[in-house]
């Protein structure tokens, strides 16, 4: 443990080879097939495994409304709503 001046306990002091490892930015973050980042990773690098993480939540959500009866129903529900309250937003349309 490191001591300050006073004897109160202080973090000790990191290293740069302490900190964990650079990780080159994706240069184009839409491409997969080369990205310097996922090289460096020699795997997916940090931002392309939160990307596909996101992605296969939008798929998960998209296959409960198309396969959940009660997610069908709500949205249903729901897209009723908003297409009555735009129908008295704009009368006559
Ligand atoms: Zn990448």
């Amino acid at each position: 443990m490191f001591l300050d001046e006073r004897g109160k306990p202080v973090a000790a002091p990191q290293t740069t080879s302490e900190l964990p490892a650079p990780e080159t930015a994706p240069y184009d973050p839409m491409d997969w097939e080369d990205c310097p980042a996922c090289a460096e990773a020699q795997d997916q690098c940090r931002y392309h495994r939160g990307f596909a993480a996101g992605m296969e939540y939008q798929r998960d959500l998209i296959i409960t409304v198309l396969t959940d009866h009660a997610a069908i129903d709500q949205l249903q529900q729901r897209h009723g709503e908003l297409k009555t309250k735009a129908a008295h937003a704009h009368p006559g349309r």
